[in-house]
């Protein structure tokens, strides 16, 4: 069997799964689940938000990308969030309140581009001379700085927590380097 057909078995045994324990969305829930987080993370294959928190279908919704960063694509992601939330009661923005999670890790992919600074300007859409401030080596000093970003982002709810972690891919545990406070 090839990937796609291994994973397509594998979906057959979550959907009966969910079924039998009625656990299938089939529009967004209304109730509160017992987890209501925002999380963004890197789109590394180790650090699956759903895997190392240990996360139920409908506990997050997750934004991953190249790093796990505030670049301005994710702004706009999170802008276009909050104004489905405010169409839809049950997405941020109308459904109460979330946990926004900055997740990045060590041994980042984006710490192997620090010299291709073209590319990393683009993408942070900045001059190449101030990426020096968005700390692309070091994870801590990163999630430092891009919780301190989402902080200036008007369109999040201020009473909205807001924490920044870094997970250890060496360890497999999480690092609270910004504790939760509200956004504002
Ligand atoms: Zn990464």
């Amino acid at each position: 069997m090839n990937t796609l057909d291994v994973m397509l078995e594998r979906n057959k045994t979550f959907a009966a799964q969910q079924l039998a324990a009625g656990t299938l969305m089939p529009s967004l829930p209304h109730a509160v689940p017992y987890l209501k987080a925002i999380i963004i993370g890197c789109a590394d294959m180790r650090v699956d938000p759903a895997d190392v928190l240990a996360l139920e279908p409908g506990e997050a919704l997750v934004l991953r990308n190249i790093g796990g960063r505030v670049t301005p694509v994710l702004v706009e992601e999170l802008r276009l969030l909050g104004r489905i939330g405010q169409l839809d009661q049950a997405i941020p923005g109308g459904g109460g309140e979330f946990h926004l999670i900055v997740l990045q890790h060590t041994d980042c992919g984006i710490t192997r581009l620090v010299r291709d600074t073209p590319l990393l300007s683009h993408y942070f859409q900045i001059e190449e001379r101030e990426l020096e401030a968005k700390s692309i080596a070091d994870a801590h000093l990163a999630v430092v700085i891009d919780v301190a970003m989402l902080r200036a982002v008007p369109a999040l709810p201020a009473s909205w927590l807001l924490s920044g972690l870094v997970y250890d891919v060496s360890t497999g545990l999480l690092e609270v380097v910004v504790p939760p406070a509200p956004i504002r």
